[in-house]
């Protein structure tokens, strides 16, 4: 008799996206099984895929989600090759954990005892007041209330000046904290023009600067 309560190592869990980082996890970062530049922050009134709901809803914290691959969600540790994981000795704890035939327990906690970049930054480090910067002028929450009731031709100027600051204050920390590209995404979260993708309007560049328009697809 086939034994469904058990991991049969299909690979379906990685391909759906890597874990949310947890407390628990911190040792990873720490002894460098895991580093910065392979975690993606999803800033906090930003979209997320809410497993227990199996929707996109606005993230009620922030959450630092191991990468994806190229422009998809499915793992940076995940090989397909055997559908192995790279780093099994030291996954995430929410990969340790899950039992993907009876996930109810796991899904309930999805946003508890979470890493926040701040956990993973030294206290005294200025980029910290850089990001508290980016939050305040280009909060993911105001992203997301904007794009949900952009209709008139105002809301849309509101719109295209949010992904604009964002983009700015983006080309700025990048020039004064000097980090490679690479880090971006740990450091300020997913660029506004980027979450666009799939709402029907996209971003533009004109004349050095970006411009919103009605996606013509
Ligand atoms: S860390 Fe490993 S087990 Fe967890 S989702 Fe990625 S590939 Fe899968």
């Amino acid at each position: 008799m086939t034994d469904i309560n058990r991991c049969k190592q299909c690979g379906t869990c990685c391909r759906k996206g890597g874990p949310a980082l947890r407390r628990d996890d911190l040792y990873l970062v720490r002894q460098g099984h895991i580093r910065h530049d392979q975690l993606v922050t999803i800033r906090r009134g930003e979209m997320g895929y809410n497993p227990a709901t199996a929707r996109l809803e606005p993230v009620p914290v922030e959450l630092l989600k191991i990468r994806g691959q190229g422009s998809g969600w499915t793992c940076l540790f995940f090989a397909d090759a055997g559908n192995a994981c790279t780093i099994y000795e030291n996954r995430p704890a929410t990969c340790r954990i899950l039992q993907c035939w009876q996930p109810e327990d796991l899904l309930a906690t999805i946003y508890q005892n979470t890493l926040r970049r701040a956990d993973l930054i030294n206290h005294h480090d200025p980029i910290l007041a850089e990001i508290d910067r980016h939050e305040r002028a280009c909060s993911g929450r105001l992203f997301t209330e904007l794009l949900s009731q952009v209709g008139g031709t105002e809301d849309f100027a509101q719109l295209t000046e949010l992904v604009r600051a964002d983009l700015v204050i983006r080309a700025e920390v990048a020039k004064t904290a000097g980090f490679p590209l690479e880090m971006e995404m740990f450091i300020l979260g997913r660029p506004f023009f980027k979450q666009l993708a799939g709402s029907g309007i996209e971003c533009v560049a004109e004349g050095g600067g970006i411009r919103l328009q009605r996606d013509k697809r």
